[in-house]
């Protein structure tokens, strides 16, 4: 159904974002997406798309992830990042992570490995064996402006080829303050991301404990099977009412139709697809092409 077409969306995480940061916000969703962009209008995969606008994402200290994580209570860096490849339905993951520069890359390189997630340890040696790229722990901490103290948030991205393969990504510095060892939903399939060339692809920001309990990605994917994306974030969002908490949510249906939604104040995201330029947006209310394609 999708064949030939290409769509490509980010996300910056949901949050409170003061007026006067909205901008760098939207520029470094949009420097992501044209990493991800580019691979998808050479014909590229995917996987290799949503990889390098993850890592661009972990690259800027805007975001919390990867370079400028927030710091747990004891004061260091915990990373967490998954990816599903749609096609396959292969999962890679790795959370509570401390040395490694680009951690959705080490969830790359775990795709084809029987194992879905490797925490703590155990993801840093497997890191090490596939030579991926290490760091100080202190290298990943940055001064972030008062105002733009990202409390809470995790970057994203989904994106379906010409050829019909959706992928969804995730990469996170987690909660502020969390207790050292707590892992989200970011690198949980059914909760943080999901992908099923069958139907969608999505990838999600907010409280972890709330996304987890209602296992949020896969009640957006159920919805997705009936349900056009829009309202299908709708019912997904609707189901997390029932254990409160902020969420944001980015998703590609498997007609390549994009779109997002969230409840909390900002949700940061970009998106282009083979007949729609590159836009970025702050809250899903600035994005006035609902659903144009
Ligand atoms: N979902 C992430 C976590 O709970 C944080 C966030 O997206 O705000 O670790």
């Amino acid at each position: 159904m999708s064949e030939g077409r290409w769509a490509i969306i980010v996300h910056g995480g949901a949050k409170d974002i003061p007026p006067e940061r909205w901008q760098i916000h939207r520029d470094g969703c949009l420097v992501a997406l044209a990493a991800g962009q580019a691979i998808l209008e050479a014909g590229g995969s995917a996987l290799d798309a949503v990889e390098a606008s993850v890592r661009a994402l972990e690259d800027d200290p805007t975001f919390n992830a990867g370079y400028g994580s927030v710091l747990n209570a004891k004061g260091e860096v915990e990373c967490d990042a998954a990816i599903m490849d749609g096609r396959t339905l292969d999962v890679g993951g790795v959370a509570a992570v401390k040395t490694l520069r680009h951690p959705i890359s080490v969830a790359t390189a775990m795709l084809p490995e029987r194992p879905v997630l490797l925490v703590g340890d155990g993801a840093e040696c497997f890191a090490r064996e596939i030579d991926a790229e290490l760091c100080d722990p202190r290298d990943l901490i940055v001064d972030h402006p008062e105002a733009d103290d990202p409390g809470c948030d995790t970057v994203g991205c989904v994106a379906l080829d010409i050829h019909g393969d959706i992928v969804a990504g995730a990469s996170t510095g987690g909660l502020k303050g969390a207790r050292a060892g707590r892992v989200g939903d970011s690198p949980l399939p059914g909760c943080g991301l999901y992908a099923d060339n069958a139907t969608g692809g999505v990838s999600l920001s907010g409280e972890g404990e709330s996304l987890i309990r209602v296992t949020l990605a896969s009640r957006l994917m159920r919805a997705l099977e009936s349900l056009p994306p829009g309202p299908a974030i709708e019912t997904a969002l609707a189901a997390l009412a029932r254990v409160g908490g902020e969420a944001g949510l980015i998703v590609i249906d498997a007609e390549g139709r994009i779109d997002w939604g969230h409840n909390s104040a900002q949700f940061a995201v970009a998106h282009a697809s083979s007949n729609r330029p590159p836009q970025a947006f702050v809250s899903r209310a600035e994005d006035t092409a609902k659903d144009a394609e």
